[in-house]
């Protein structure tokens, strides 16, 4: 089976009501997508999946936090002086567009790829000048555009009604945990490690929204914030047990500073031999990179299209110890999917210095502000590395295939009478009601041909089809039909689930 190519990918996606852009019947509104009940259940199992693994299995805890955020909260972030993008607005037509990504976007296509790449590291003043430099005109009018601004990216909303607070959508989960850490550590007297995650929708006000579930307006994250006291790394001890140092054998993909500056491809490397030279910036980073490497396999997703790049210095913000961005092929590029990032003690710190509060814990007699590394994934651009990589074209179907990982099939079984005979409905409802009784997700469907119910199974990712005819009112048996090779196999019916 080969891949399919992304103009089928995105045709089968909304063919199938997976993906619906939001507020259609009104005409589209850029950045914002709703899941249809296909797409909601597979986004459901991925979020349940990273609750099993990265909360529940490793005794962290969770949280949820309001999404209305309360001005100072965001003062001491620092989002509201930095979380900004350089804007341009063109004098003639008014049209807006993010400068890094346009200059990328002209550079690309003019081949100029040295160019292309480095518009992402630069400042204001740089991007002006090569605005300026190279007559960059608005591609939609070819008016000119007014100088370079920041733009703030957070979306603002006022509180109470005779207005005067402010309030702000969090452009993030994480804030919430950080504010709410000392109560959490009043409560639970937790020992350090721990992480805290949050599951949640965030907004940002995208200049430029692009390639659907890559750069939205609102979306979903889900974040582990660990908490850790820094000089207290010799022996890793997770949930009561002693990390065995061995697992730091596993090499990663990583593309490093060096290679950067080099131009060079993404290479294998040990975790062991990163933490070594300082790619990775320590033992818990290093874990919890382990750790995302298995949950992303367990996925489903191929090692292949899979690399971690170190951010270069000019991309870290100020209190950073290092951050490696986890990027997944989509579309033929890398694209950010999670950020791991060594926080230090600028959070906590920042919001005990403005709210006048102090926020330590214990810590071998000692008290002291925690450390913190962060494991931030955007749930949508990970369903979407997932499901564009996962759709399939295969000689003898004339349709996609969507091969998921056993984990997050939205659906185990589709369950189809072969005619709409009353007969063959009554027993395939028969069996619908057991498997479900069971416990199984069960599809059933009895409208239309068998043929084109055999293409929607694969094409929302069904695992196995079956389908009840007339021998199986004789003999007890029923036909199974899998995903992969599309071959029917006469099962009974008590061993259809074996
Ligand atoms: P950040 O806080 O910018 O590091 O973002 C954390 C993660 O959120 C990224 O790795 C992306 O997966 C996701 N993300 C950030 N911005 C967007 C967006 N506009 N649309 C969808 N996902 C996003």
């Amino acid at each position: 089976m080969e891949k399919e190519n992304m103009d089928e990918v995105t045709n089968l996606i909304s063919r199938r009501g997976i993906i619906i852009p939001s507020f259609e019947i009104y005409g589209e509104l850029a950045g914002f997508y709703d899941y249809g009940p296909i797409g909601f259940r597979i986004k459901n199992k991925i979020k349940q999946f990273w609750r099993d693994y990265f909360i529940k299995s490793l005794g962290n805890l969770e949280v949820e936090t309001t999404i209305v955020g309360y001005e100072k909260v965001y003062q001491a972030s620092g989002h509201i002086k930095t979380f900004t993008d350089p804007i341009l607005k063109c004098t003639k037509c008014g049209s807006t567009y993010r400068a890094d990504k346009l200059l990328e976007e002209i550079f690309e296509k003019e081949k100029k790829l040295d160019l292309a790449k480095s518009v992402g590291h630069m400042n204001i003043t740089e991007l002006q000048r090569l605005i300026n430099e190279y007559t960059v005109v608005c591609p939609k009018c070819k008016g000119t555009f007014s100088d370079i601004t920041p733009f703030n990216l957070m979306m603002k909303t006022d509180i109470g009604p005779t207005g005067g607070i402010t309030g702000y959508l969090r452009p993030e989960t994480a804030q919430g945990i950080f504010v709410d850490f000392p109560e959490i550590y009043k409560t639970y007297n937790f020992k350090l490690p721990i992480g805290i995650g949050q599951e949640g929708k965030v907004f940002r006000n995208e200049i430029s929204p692009r390639q659907m579930l890559i750069r939205m307006r609102e979306f979903s994250q889900m974040e582990l914030e660990y908490f850790f006291n820094p000089k207290n790394l010799d022996k890793l001890v997770i949930n009561n047990i002693e990390i065995d140092e061995t697992l730091f054998d596993k090499k990663l993909n990583m593309l490093t500073r060096e290679d950067q500056e080099k131009g060079a491809e993404a290479s294998k490397i040990s975790i062991a031999d990163a933490i070594k030279n300082n790619i990775i910036p320590n033992k818990l980073f290093a874990y919890l990179l382990y750790k995302e490497s298995i949950f992303l396999e367990k996925l489903g997703i191929d090692s292949q299209i899979i690399r971690y790049r170190q951010l270069e210095p000019d991309e870290l913000p100020h209190y950073s110890k290092g951050n490696i961005d986890l990027e997944i092929i989509i579309n033929g590029k890398y694209e950010e999917v999670a950020g791991n990032a060594y926080r230090t003690d600028f959070d906590l710190k920042s919001h005990s210095n403005l709210s006048g509060k102090e926020i330590s814990v214990l810590d071998n007699n000692e008290k002291i502000t925690p450390h913190v590394i962060e494991v931030s994934f955007g749930l949508d651009r990970l369903f979407w590395s997932i499901i564009t990589n996962s759709i399939y074209k295969d000689e003898k179907r004339s349709w996609g295939i969507t091969i998921l990982s056993d984990i997050i099939q939205p659906y185990k079984y589709s369950v189809y009478p072969l005619q709409k005979d009353e007969k063959l409905i009554k027993k395939a409802i028969e069996i619908y009601n057991h498997l479900n009784g069971e416990g199984f997700e069960v599809l059933y469907n009895s409208s239309g041909s068998i043929g084109k119910r055999y293409a929607k199974s694969d094409e929302m990712g069904i695992g196995k089809s079956i389908t009840i005819d007339y021998q199986t009112l004789e003999d007890e048996t029923v036909t199974v039909r899998d995903i992969m090779d599309g071959i029917q196999e006469r099962v009974k019916i008590d061993e259809i689930t074996k």
